[in-house]
């Protein structure tokens, strides 16, 4: 390759914090426009913000999370703009003293692990939302939005490549789902992330002119977007012409990046401290205590299931994507369910008909209790896995105990050899054809055979069983 991508990623978050950080206005993303507003949040002169307790504790758990160091000292500064949605003209973030600074996050992409630089993570106030009506016309701010909990995470210029920036993003929201300190919907932007994007000739040390790709509705855009802007750089430079800094933004429809504005430079917000708020001091003590509440971590938990399940690291990963299809799946294998049949009935059966059903697994009728149950039907020949399956869509569907299902259909494996003799010797009877076949030395009619055997016991005849006594009964009428 001639060129060499560098990429930082800023990701903006959304803290689930009931209120808003500087005012005790509700953060309830569906509440009707303006209506959890006061004059803090308006920015009515006079007010007096007051930090969010919550706020600071949510940040310094992603801090850690991330294996920042957090600032024992720290204080909220003055961005100044203006904007529409922004009523003080100003923005409370951070500037000199972030909140968490110098960590690092471990993200595995084409197939190896690699450590991605945590600049900081800063605490700041989201802005209100803008809304235009199509066509144009009229514009409206909601002021719901201005000053919920946001923080936001800058990496280091470490990436290097569009599947890097994928990876890194996936790793992040997996983080920040298990701390459970933000839903990360990024359809109502609780996150957003921009990509700061350059290259290099190969080999070479020093950093090209970034470009900034922001707007970008989803990770899979954001990566196509990282793709499409470093090909337009590399042509651009070969072409002898010269990458300029700016905001571009992301065109789903057309898969181009377009010029939004030029870069206005970090001096122009005339940051300073804001005099309204007191320094933020996280003492040792109370970081502690933060660092004791975190939970099991995801890639704790992914190397915990590979090494104490006995897993691959594929279903490792894929059962700890989302921290409900872990606790659910734990539930299960407490009950003394065998890990390998829960993880493949958990991920694959019930997965698929989640994702048939669009249903979430939180949201389910079959419980983890009920998976277990149906589980241990198998593990103890009350059912086959074949049965199983039958059992496992209408427990999706009723939400009935597994045992009933089977009782009420009478779906009880067949294990009574004599039941399944006499069955056998009426498929032989009503398959000349097929048995002469087998005699002559057709192994492959036995397959047949058997099918038509379970056919006969519709499904519920052991299917070892089925196997040995067919074998011995064909022996017999030989
Ligand atoms: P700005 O002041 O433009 O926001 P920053 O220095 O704050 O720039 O960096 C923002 C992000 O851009 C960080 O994630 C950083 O790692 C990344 N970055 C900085 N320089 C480059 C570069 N030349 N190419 C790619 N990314 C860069
Ligand atoms: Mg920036
Ligand atoms: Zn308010």
């Amino acid at each position: 390759m001639k060129y060499e991508p560098v990429i930082g990623m800023e990701v903006h978050v959304e803290l689930s914090t009931k209120s808003k950080v500087f005012c005790g206005c509700s953060t309830n993303f569906h509440a009707p426009a303006n209506s959890n507003v006061c004059p803090v949040c308006l920015g009515m002169p006079g007010v007096l913000p007051v930090i969010n307790k919550r706020a600071v504790e949510m940040s310094v758990m992603v801090g850690l999370a991330l294996n920042c160091t957090i600032s024992r000292w720290s204080k909220m500064d003055r961005k100044n703009y203006f904007y529409p949605d922004l009523a003080k003209n100003y923005q409370i973030s951070q500037y000199d003293l972030p909140l968490c600074h110098d960590g690092f996050i471990d993200i595995k992409a084409n197939g190896t692990s690699k450590r991605i630089g945590i600049t900081r993570a800063h605490l700041e106030e989201d802005t209100a939302r803008n809304t235009h009506t199509i066509g144009g016309g009229d514009s409206g701010v909601d002021f719901n939005r201005c000053g919920v909990t946001l923080l936001e995470i800058v990496t280091e210029p470490d990436i290097r490549g569009a599947e890097e920036a994928f990876a890194y993003l996936t790793e992040l929201k997996q983080l920040l789902r298990y701390l459970d300190v933000s839903d990360c919907n990024m359809e109502e932007g609780s996150l957003r992330a921009e990509a700061n994007i350059s290259i290099r000739p190969t080999g070479t040390e020093s950093f090209g002119t970034k470009t900034e790709v922001k707007n970008v509705a989803s990770f899979s855009g954001i990566q196509k977007a990282i793709e499409f802007e470093i090909a337009r750089q590399a042509k651009l430079i070969d072409e002898g012409g010269k990458v300029v800094q700016e905001t571009r933004g992301w065109d789903a429809d057309r898969g181009i990046t377009f010029s939004q504005r030029a870069k206005e430079s970090a001096h122009d917000y005339r940051y300073f401290p804001d005099p309204d708020l007191v320094p933020i001091v996280v003492d040792e003590a109370w970081e502690g205590r933060i660092r004791e509440s975190l939970p099991e971590l995801p890639q704790a938990r992914r190397a915990r299931f590979e090494s104490g399940y006995g897993l691959s690291a594929y279903d490792a990963g894929v059962l700890t994507a989302e921290k409900e299809m872990a606790d659910y799946y734990e539930a299960v294998v407490k009950q003394g369910c065998a890990p390998k049949q829960a993880a493949n009935w958990l991920s694959v059966e019930l997965q698929a008909l989640l994702t048939e059903h669009k249903q979430e697994l939180t949201a389910s009728k079959v419980t983890a209790d009920r998976l277990a149950a149906m589980l241990k039907l198998i593990e103890d020949g009350t059912i086959s896995g074949k049965i199983a399956k039958e059992v496992l869509l209408d427990m999706f569907e009723s939400g009935k105990e597994p045992k009933a299902i089977v009782e009420e259909k009478n779906l009880v494996q067949i294990s009574d050899t004599s039941a399944i003799e006499s069955a056998a010797r009426e498929v032989i009877a009503a398959n000349p054809g097929p048995v002469a076949e087998f005699r002559s030395g057709k192994e492959k009619t036995f397959g047949f055979l058997v099918g038509q055997l379970m056919k006969a016991t519709k499904g519920k005849a052991n299917p070892q069983m089925a196997n040995e006594v067919l074998r011995k009964v064909l022996k017999e009428t030989e």
